[in-house]
């Protein structure tokens, strides 16, 4: 089951991988490696994550030419990077910003420092995914408190559709299609089947709305799923 922000680390070097993994799953953040800079490209145009670490220095494609690729893709544009490099000379640094990075951190990194970086990147970029309460008119969820209530009164979800609402919420007005909820509901390598996702769509729907409440969960014919970015306002 997929939980805190998702980030996409791609290093080269196993005990930076092991070192970012280890700290940024303490930290409750669900995480994917890759190696090299073309399976990067070639996984982000499968799923989007909340975040990118990129190498500067990888393999098969280099993270500055993946860097420029990603601004140039509508998907990724907006996609938040933290460049990891070994160079620290002032003209690189100024290089590393030109191809579009967010923030730039140099090897070796302090990790309490590279975790407040991330930190400070996800609540200007993300707010929702790292707030601790969701709110969209009469319906809040709580992250902390694992609750969902809506006009006062708490609401009985499953797991799936806690998560589901959760996903949803965070991102209101964003169709997803099937795929893209299964990826961001159950994580990034389940093999569930699609027609499960209109299941546990209905599954929320009926925990969500009592008699005469209006649906938040807008249905859009031929694409999927959206959280209706006008529901409360
Ligand atoms: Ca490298």
């Amino acid at each position: 089951m997929a939980g805190g922000p998702r980030i996409l680390i791609a290093e080269d070097e196993d005990a930076i991988v092991l070192l970012l993994r280890y700290n940024l799953e303490a930290e409750g953040y669900e995480v994917e490696t890759v190696e090299r800079g073309d399976l990067a490209e070639e996984r982000l145009r499968d799923t989007v994550p909340d975040l990118l670490l990129l190498d500067w220095m990888l393999p098969g494609l280099s993270g500055i030419e993946l860097c420029r690729r990603l601004r140039r893709r509508e998907e990724t544009k907006g996609l938040p990077v933290i460049m990891l490099t070994a160079r620290g000379e002032e003209a690189e640094r100024i290089r590393g910003f030109e191809t579009g990075a967010d923030d730039y951190v140099v090897k070796p990194f302090s990790m309490p420092e590279l975790l407040a970086r991330i930190g400070a990147l996800l609540r200007r970029t993300a707010p929702n995914r790292v707030a601790d309460l969701l709110e969209a008119g009469d319906i809040t969820l709580d992250r902390r408190a694992h609750r969902v209530r809506r006009g006062g009164e708490d609401l009985h979800l499953g797991p799936t559709e806690y998560r589901m609402l959760e996903f949803l919420m965070e991102r209101p007005g964003r169709v997803f299609s099937r795929a893209q909820l299964l990826d961001g509901v159950w994580g990034m390598d389940s093999e569930i089947d699609d027609r499960t996702v209109d299941v546990h769509v209905g599954r929320l729907r009926k925990g969500l709305n009592r008699s005469g409440d209006r649906d938040p969960i807008r249905t859009v014919r031929g694409a999927g799923y959206a959280f209706d970015e006008t529901y409360g306002r």
